[in-house]
């Protein structure tokens, strides 16, 4: 700092002290302000280039679907893929189940919960008096993840489209989601299992309620009480909305 500078600003301190006293005064920033961007029209623009449908997106059957998308290779999962798992069950189910993904025998045999846990799901239903073959199950992905583990989340957001589909033909008048990544993946909650459980969501207007899935329940026994209330609570619900 030079000579005339620094007599500058004691001069310019002495200026302020009169006026101010002996509180420093410091200017403030300047304000600027807030340019809050008014869109030019009223209206909504057209797209100048929609997006051209796919031909599964406009299908009206769950059979042509199958066979729009059964050749899928969106994500990388179709690589180890030995069968497309599209799901089974009623076209007119009332009730919707969806798990996470096919595992080694499903992939084998190209069909939803063949293995163990299929077979408890199997007792699951039974037990609340729904035989398999009047409900449809599905899964979030319909390709294999290797070594059945948990789908990434671009391989779910790539496959959500056709459940989704799925959902709009079926027309269900109750989802049960069994287990997290069901559940995250239709109601994209990023809460635990535990308070996602015992409540009643809703996706598109249709009930939607989360459980345990049927493989954690294998690992698991001890969770089963807790599994078997929400299975009660999924009945009543379905008793007081179709019945
Ligand atoms: N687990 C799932 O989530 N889906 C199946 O189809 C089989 C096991």
């Amino acid at each position: 700092m030079n000579k005339v500078t620094k007599k500058e600003i004691i001069n310019s301190l002495k200026v302020q002290r009169e006026i101010f006293g002996d509180e420093l005064f410091i200017p403030k920033k300047k304000k600027t302000t807030k340019v809050v961007k008014e869109p030019t029209t009223s209206f909504t623009e057209p797209a100048l280039f929609p997006e051209e449908k796919e031909d599964w997106e406009k299908t009206s059957s769950l059979e042509e679907l199958e066979k729009l998308i059964c050749d899928c290779t969106k994500c990388g999962l179709h690589k180890n893929r030995n069968k497309f798992v599209f799901g089974t069950g009623n076209p007119n189910a009332e009730v919707l189940v969806i798990g996470e993904g096919p595992g080694a025998e499903e992939d084998k045999q190209g069909l939803p919960f063949v293995g163990r846990a299929g077979k408890l799901l199997t007792d699951m239903l039974r037990a609340i008096k729904f035989e398999r073959e009047e409900v449809f199950i599905g899964n979030v992905v319909k390709c294999r993840p290797p070594g059945n583990r948990t789908p990434l989340p671009d391989e779910m957001d790539t496959c959500m489209p056709y459940l989704k589909k799925q959902i709009e033909l079926i027309q269900p008048k109750l989802i049960l989601c069994l287990g997290l990544t069901a559940a995250r993946g239709l109601l994209k909650k990023r809460e635990s299992l535990g308070s996602l459980r015992g409540r009643v969501f809703e996706y598109e207007g249709v009930k939607v309620m989360v459980t345990y899935h049927s493989a954690a329940l294998l690992r698991n026994p001890h969770w089963k009480k807790d599994c078997w209330e929400d299975l009660k609570m999924f009945r009543k619900l379905y008793d007081e909305i179709v019945r």
